[in-house]
């Protein structure tokens, strides 16, 4: 960029050949105006407000207005002939001052206000089960139970919904710890269901002694068949010194798995199925991760989560609405017990598009080899939005956008989350070459020259020199719908026009440094160059939901030398190609992110 000098007493003469104005280079000059006004509207530029941009900027070119209208429309031409992409690298390269798109500042948009809210009193929870990794779908509960805290300036519980010992593992609490603090969730308090386990003993003796929780040794079939026609276990009726006996012998380790449980006396006929009697209490014969085997009675989800939530003081319950036939059952359970409900409020279970949720499913999918494990860039775990490149401010973002708090099921499209995780990636990564496919450019005419070339167009990341003489490789696609005679540029390096090409090598001669419109420009790389294996991750299931077999595609290139840099997980941008997460820290090995 010319520094553009004083111009008072200057005389502007615009000679045609030479178009300069006391310094400043006029058709540079309208060519940035003309490329930053095609920038802004879609890729168009106008003529009219190119001018008037180039006059404003320059009044002492007033008087020579219709010679600089001929340049205007001269250039207005040229870019408007450009492809978009064109238009953005040329600017970036000859103006990157303006390639800030004016930013239309986006209502933000607020989640609704939640029933009964008090200042200062909210209290809600994370209540992960640490039965397998955590997810998106986790994330997005964790982040709206967050919102909703940190809004009326109250209190979150990080609480593991842990007394299934069959299903839990040490390696899952950490796993949704780790989810949690990378999404900069801040919980207040923290504990496990499976500590309160007196507490739960307490409050079902309580039942027992009401008569409200019974003793059955019915069979899983005899009870499934029992809430099908509506009818009553024959133990419904146990008098409470008797269940109470039970329960003891229960505790005490006098019964097998599956030989006795204790059901909450609810409504055989409700049209709620969670309320026809059901288990409260069963034998579980499997060490607890973190209880040993101290216990083997243990509570169903439903009972421990509605004692824990009066315990905490939870006020607001919001949960995915597939639980919402739950909340009645546990409301029921509290009312038994003298303890104080929460209000419910429902937010959509939300997946992504092709990308499957159930653990089951997954686990087939590892066990099948179809993905590489629970981080399978495909998947939705944490751990694998993670690998791909995707930023917590994301996702956060995303939460509050599009989540928001409403009943129905919500599928989304990846490119929505990516769109908003472009944001964050733009500003932050650093700009590099990479060449997929690359083709070898001899320029006999380049002499060893040093590029300085700065990481970002816009944002103060630094630079890089790149040393150069004589060869350079450029990408197979650009330089195969090249001829003999076309010019391109080398981005940053110079204008090539292409003299022969061989079967191995290209033959070209450099006719300008500078930069110029109309010219289509691409990246390279010097014969100093580094392999870089990029892997680019499809779908994973195919829109009827069979497995996509061509999941994967892997591209290799070469890189300048500067990738040997990158960190492990940095993400940066290779120039033409798209955001690029590196996923190892000794191989130049990337997975792409998003364009
Ligand atoms: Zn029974």
């Amino acid at each position: 960029m010319k520094v553009l000098v004083d111009v008072g007493g200057c005389v502007a003469s615009l000679n045609p050949a030479q178009r300069h104005v006391c310094g400043m280079d006029v058709e540079r000059e309208v060519l940035k105006w003309a490329l930053k006004n095609a920038f802004d509207h879609g890729g168009l530029a106008d003529v009219k407000a190119v001018m008037s941009k180039v006059m404003g900027a320059h009044p002492e070119l007033r008087s020579k207005a219709a010679e600089v209208k001929k340049i205007v429309v001269e250039k207005v031409e040229q870019v408007n002939s450009m492809s978009v992409e064109e238009q953005a690298s040329l600017l970036a390269e000859i103006a990157p001052e303006l390639t800030r798109k004016h930013e239309v500042r986006e209502a933000r948009r607020e989640l609704p206000e939640l029933p009964q809210a008090e200042e200062g009193r909210v209290v809600t929870r994370l209540p992960p089960e640490p039965s397998g990794y955590m997810h998106l779908g986790h994330a997005l509960a964790g982040l709206i139970n967050e919102y909703y805290a940190r809004r009326y300036g109250g209190k979150l519980w990080l609480r593991f919904e842990d007394t299934n010992p069959r299903k839990v593992r040490p390696i899952y609490y950490e796993s949704f710890r780790q989810g949690y603090r990378w999404l900069g969730i801040e919980w207040d308090f923290e504990k496990n269901n499976s500590d309160d386990m007196e507490l739960f003993y307490h409050h079902a003796k309580t039942l027992l002694e009401k008569g409200l929780l019974y003793p059955c040794f019915c069979t899983a079939e005899e009870m499934h068949r029992q809430r099908q026609t509506m009818t009553a276990c024959r133990d419904r009726e146990t008098e409470p010194g008797r269940a109470l006996e039970l329960w003891d012998k229960a505790v005490s380790g006098g019964f097998r798995e599956g030989e006795i449980s204790f059901r909450l006396k609810g409504y055989v006929d409700s049209p709620n199925t969670a309320l026809r009697d059901p288990v409260l209490f069963r034998i579980v014969d499997y060490p607890h991760p973190l209880k040993g085997r101290d216990y083997s009675l243990w509570p169903t989800y439903d009972f421990a989560a509605a004692v824990e939530d009066a315990v905490c003081g939870v006020t607001h319950v919001l949960r995915s609405s597939e639980f919402a036939f739950r909340d009645e059952l546990q409301n029921l359970i509290r009312q038994h017990l003298g303890l104080k409900n929460p209000v419910y409020v429902e937010f959509a279970r939300f997946e992504f598009k092709g990308t499957p949720t159930s653990k089951r499913v997954i686990r087939e999918l590892i066990e099948k080899g179809f993905v590489g494990g629970w981080d399978d860039p495909r998947l939705s775990t944490i751990d694998a939005v993670r690998r791909r490149g995707i930023r917590p401010e994301a996702i956060r973002e995303f939460t509050t956008t599009y989540a928001g708090v409403s009943y129905a099921k919500k599928e989304y499209d990846w490119s929505l989350l990516y769109s908003i995780n472009r944001k964050f990636l733009d500003a932050s990564s650093r700009r590099l070459f990479f060449v997929p496919e690359p083709v070898k450019l001899h320029l006999e005419n380049l002499d060893a020259v040093v590029v300085e070339a700065p990481f970002h167009p816009t944002q103060n990341l630094g630079t890089r020199k790149i040393k150069v003489s004589k060869t350079v490789y450029v990408p197979g696609r650009d330089i195969k719908a090249l001829k003999p005679g076309e010019i391109f540029r080398c981005k940053y390096l110079a204008n090539i026009r292409i003299s022969s090409v061989e079967d191995d090598v290209v033959y070209g001669e450099v006719v300008g440094r500078e930069p110029s419109p109309g010219v289509r420009i691409v990246q390279w790389v010097p014969e100093e160059a580094v392999r870089v294996r990029v892997f680019r991750y499809g779908s994973l299931l195919r829109s009827d939901g069979s497995f996509n077999v061509e999941g994967v595609e892997v591209i290799d290139g070469l890189g300048e030398k500067s990738v040997k840099e990158v960190g492990y997980r940095e993400v940066v941008q290779f120039e033409r190609f798209g955001f690029c997460i590196r996923d190892s820290g000794e191989n130049l090995e990337f997975i792409y992110c998003h364009d």
